[in-house]
């Protein structure tokens, strides 16, 4: 199955790749100070972990304000964060996160899987939150040395890894829609195993269409938690239906974008009788992917089969399932990295 050999090549070829130097005015690791804990936790079992119900001991902190700019990074104790009621994030969505792994290779080093992507993407995401900019490759550094203190909780085990979450809030405590003049960056991480319960069985999706996720000119490009709180209602309608997860559509004609926490991909025989792998295009209405692109990059070297980014539609692939050319539909994220998609024609 094509998912299952993309699957096998990220797993295996997580590392740090792809560097970019995105620099600006920024705290510095060199200023990172440390307070490690002393009371370290006892860690859950690597092959029964739910997704993102398990942190590490340790946490990292910079803070900023307008005046004074960015402050020290900080690794300290996992801990709960004291916060003014009236801080923007909690009132305007203020709020931005990545979702990043590291896995233990069977040689027993630590890799981070593409790591500046998501540094691109987060600040990219920042940008449109008018949170400030900084420069990846200092958060990049700060977090490896978190790697490295929390080493441990890196599972020994090629089923699980250890999650990392990014994320940036606006602390600003004033109830004005304006820009934050303060912010906290905090990073924090744990240990998970598949995203979905079911594991690699493939995953069954709702797509109704009265349903939108983005749409041209919003921010479903941008990693944001507003773009996540209001479809937790439409995925308690789909677990009620006995689906895993939403498939969002968009437009009259129902094109399909991508899954709640995944891009989407079709391998099909197209109507010209080429093999083909699609998927939506970056115009605005899905998140740019990593996996997706890391997924983009492997089918393309392989040249096996056409690769295409573009719009496609429901009328599109229930005519492929009734001419028997609809091979494989799968779902491409960091959390699920690839899961295929029931596709059958009587539900
Ligand atoms: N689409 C959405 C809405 C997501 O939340 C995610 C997960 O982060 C993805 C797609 C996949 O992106 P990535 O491969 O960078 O994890």
């Amino acid at each position: 199955m094509r998912c299952v050999k993309f699957l096998t090549h990220i797993t295996k070829k997580s590392a740090l790749l792809h560097y970019r130097s995105l620099t600006a005015a920024s705290f510095k690791y060199d200023d990172l100070q440390e307070t490690l804990t002393d009371k370290k936790q006892e860690k859950p079992d690597p092959n029964n972990l739910l997704f993102g119900h398990n942190f590490s001991d340790h946490m990292l902190k910079v803070e900023w304000t307008s005046s004074d700019g960015w402050g020290k990074p900080i690794i300290s104790p996992l801990t709960n964060l004291s916060i003014h009621p009236g801080a923007k994030c909690l009132h305007y969505a203020i709020e931005l996160f990545e979702g990043m792994k590291a896995y233990r290779g069977v040689d027993d080093k630590i890799r981070m899987f593409r790591p500046f992507e998501n540094m691109k993407r987060m600040k990219s995401t920042a940008d449109r939150a008018y949170l400030p900019d900084f420069d990846a490759e200092e958060l990049v550094k700060c977090m490896k040395k978190l790697l490295q203190i929390d080493r441990e909780w890196v599972p020994y085990s090629t089923k699980s890894s250890l999650y990392l979450r990014p994320t940036f809030i606006g602390t600003e405590p004033t109830l004005g829609v304006t820009k934050s003049a303060s912010a906290l960056l905090y990073v924090i991480t744990g240990p998970v195993g598949p995203y979905y319960p079911t594991g690699m069985n493939p995953v069954t999706l709702l797509a109704d269409p009265q349903y939108v996720r983005a749409w041209p000119g919003g921010c479903g490009n941008f990693k944001m938690g507003s773009n996540y709180g209001p479809t937790i209602k439409i995925s308690a309608e789909a677990d009620k239906k006995g689906c895993q997860q939403v498939l969002w559509l968009y437009g009259d004609d129902h094109q399909l974008t991508e899954v709640g926490a995944m891009n989407l991909f079709v391998y099909w025989i197209n109507e010209q009788g080429e093999k083909e792998l699609v998927t939506a295009p970056l115009d605005g209405l899905v998140l740019p992917g990593i996996t997706r692109k890391s997924l983009i990059e492997l089918a393309k070297k392989w040249g096996e089969f056409k690769v295409t980014e573009r719009s496609y539609t429901m009328a599109e692939i229930t005519k492929a399932l009734n001419e028997n050319r609809l091979k494989e539909m799968f779902g491409a994220g960091t959390a699920c990295v690839v899961s295929p998609v029931v596709v059958s024609p009587g539900r």
